[in-house]
């Protein structure tokens, strides 16, 4: 109850600060009164059962849901449909469904340890009958809950919380709570604000080590101020990939890495991988979604485990895996590595064959490189590998400061298929820096010369009926970028354009399923618009688009550029579907709005360089 109770109070506010208090005080009291369920709370406010790579899901969909919200409050189930139609919400169902049906023993009140045993328990219910098992746990959860606990459990069970809770801003509070509570030692004497600091810690590391049953136990034992060292990188459990920031030229990445070494790689068009090589020969893969992926390619873990030298008994690889031709020994673009199964796939049905490209190396023999420098990490993964062409390469790369050489290395990058190149600080400011968009790789397209820079990641919120030639698919689509504050989705232009007949129609069909009632209320558009439909937020679209407007009409950015007016895109493209994204890891509202200011910048410097002709 206090759980929900708390619930409510943040999905009431709109303010980050504010959020960061309450559950801060929430979790201050759970320390002080119930540290044994911290864990669960922490799980419970990030709407989640158990950390990525665990692959531990709840399985269940609305239908299992619907049957047990109706059995539980004794109502049909088409009755149950009809007001979800109704409501758009199944949580707010439930809510309004609370049992009327006497019952004859009052079941007990629900605790948080009952109500996330029970969700993993319903995650691990497999095999024949597991739907049934999973329906009769959620009724028996449902008929204990009372007050607005059903309209929550209901909202955990769908994973869709949306309480206006980012997970970032959960670590804040996590790191508060810490501060306020756990006083196993003092901050060290150069801390000037202890409190933000705190904060940092628990963020840095949750980055390295994302796994709340790990860090909590280390938190509650050794304090804040030693977590880093109660709860470090460990083998087996993927850290959060580093990433780069886009550039717009070699200009700029001469001028951003004045007097500092720096080395330029290939930037491969396949799929990010981290590759875990344990002591007792195991091999798992992970995505760079920290999901595991290692069903997806056996012949990777094949390779990697012939390739290795023999001196090498452990370690951690970042690399990109890109579909190979053998034969004609050439890269494959990314479509094609995207027809491979994603599961139980088998060495001898492989078709697409992949090769490594292997740029990093952050955990070799048993040791952490993740605080040396990139040199030094590239002398050992380069020492611990055997390359073999089409199987196993390091990335290709060059280490110059020449202006020339480097444009000429990114157009050798293009001819090779690759789709532009990564540059990397070498022996400063280098270490790896997990989970980060750093300022020390920066990535160069060379697409983005001539545009606006890097594509966009954007959600299908929305359609309008084709007419015409596209009478029976959708004409066109509403797209959003996601605001990681404010945990909504923002319009930022209507696509239409850039679709082969054949991907409209994949499209359109992808999509029917997932019409909803109504938006959502975390949708944020103009009503001008008058969308036909409506959609459930789960694919992420690559687009490309000439440049970035402010307008009246999409509300993308809203607040940060313009007060009241949003960003939206011109003549906008779509690329590809982003399977290895979901809709809330979109482009962020942040991202347009430097995007925006970037090109009002360029378009300065482009004035005066015109002034000084
Ligand atoms: P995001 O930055 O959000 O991941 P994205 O997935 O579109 O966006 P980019 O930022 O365009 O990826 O580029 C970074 C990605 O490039 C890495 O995640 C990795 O998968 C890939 N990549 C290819 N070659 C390299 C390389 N040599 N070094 C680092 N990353 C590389």
């Amino acid at each position: 109850m206090f759980v929900v109770k708390a619930f409510d109070a943040i999905s009431k506010e709109s303010g980050r600060i504010a959020i960061t208090e309450i559950v801060c005080n929430m979790l201050r009291t759970v320390i002080e009164t119930t540290p044994d369920d911290l864990v669960a709370v922490v799980y419970l406010l990030a709407n989640r059962i158990a950390s990525a790579h665990e692959g531990l899901e709840l399985g269940i969909g609305d239908a299992s849901i619907i049957k047990a919200l109706a059995e539980a409050c004794g109502a049909k189930e088409a009755h149950v449909k009809k007001q979800y139609k109704e409501l758009g919400d199944l949580g707010l169902v439930a809510k309004a469904s609370r049992s009327s049906q006497p019952l004859m023993r009052k079941p007990e009140a629900l605790t948080v340890a009952k109500v996330f045993d029970t969700f993993r328990l319903i995650a691990k219910e497999s095999g024949k009958d597991s739907q049934d098992k999973k329906k009769n746990h959620i009724k028996a959860l449902l008929v204990a809950a009372t007050d607005c606990e059903p309209q929550y459990l209901i909202r955990l069970l769908q994973t869709k919380l949306r309480i206006g809770l980012a997970e970032q801003t959960l670590l804040t509070a996590l790191g508060h709570a810490s501060f306020y509570s756990l006083r196993h030692s003092s901050p060290p004497a150069k801390v000037e604000n202890p409190l933000e600091e705190a904060a940092k810690i628990v963020k840095q590391v949750y980055s390295v080590i994302p796994v709340y049953d790990k860090i909590i136990p280390a938190l509650l034992s050794a304090g804040v101020w030693n977590l880093t060292k109660a709860c470090s990188f460990s083998p087996g459990i993927p850290v959060g990939p580093m990433l780069a920031k886009p550039t717009k030229g070699v200009h700029e990445i001469v001028e951003k890495f004045q007097d500092m070494e720096f080395t330029c790689e290939y930037k491969y068009d396949g799929e990010r991988a981290q590759i875990h090589y344990l002591e007792d020969g195991s091999v798992e893969i992970y995505s760079r979604n920290a999901e595991r992926n290692t069903g997806k390619f056996p012949d990777v873990v094949a390779a990697v485990t012939r390739l290795k030298k023999p001196p090498v008994t452990s370690f951690v690889l970042d690399c990109e895996l890109v579909a190979y031709d053998r034969e004609k020994q050439k890269i494959q673009p990314f479509q094609i590595l995207s027809t491979r199964a994603r599961k139980n796939v088998l060495l001898s049905e492989i078709k697409v064959n992949v090769c490594i490209y292997a740029f990093d190396i952050l955990y070799l023999n048993g040791q952490q490189l993740l605080q040396e420098q990139l040199n030094v990490r590239r002398e050992n993964l380069y020492k611990s590998f055997q390359e073999e062409v089409g199987f196993f390469q390091f990335a290709t790369a060059l280490t110059s400061n020449d202006l020339e050489e480097i444009q000429k290395f990114l157009e050798d990058a293009v001819n090779s298929s690759s789709e532009g190149l990564i540059i990397k600080t070498l022996n400063r400011d280098a270490t790896y820096e997990p989970s980060k968009r750093s300022n020390n790789w920066l990535k160069l397209k060379k697409d983005y010369m001539e545009s606006i820079g890097d594509s966009l990641d954007l959600v299908p919120i929305a359609a309008f009926h084709g007419r015409g030639k596209r009478t029976g698919v959708y004409g066109a689509f509403l797209l959003a970028c996601y605001d990681n504050d404010k945990e909504e989705f923002q319009s930022i232009c209507k696509i239409g354009t850039g679709f082969s007949e054949a991907m409209l129609e994949e499209r359109s069909a992808s999509l029917r399923s997932k019409v909803i009632p109504k938006p959502k209320s975390y949708y944020r558009y103009s009503d001008s618009l008058s969308p036909d439909v409506w959609f459930e937020p789960t694919e992420v679209w690559e687009v490309k688009a000439a440049d970035l407007t402010i307008s009246p009409v999409h509300r993308a950015a809203i607040g940060i550029v313009n007060p009241e007016k949003g960003i939206s895109l011109r003549f906008p493209r779509l690329l590809r579907v982003r399977e290895d994204k979901n809709p809330e890891q979109a482009s962020s509202s942040d991202m347009v709005a430097d995007m925006y200011n970037a090109q009002k910048h360029n378009q300065r410097d482009n004035l005066d360089d015109n002034e000084d002709d």
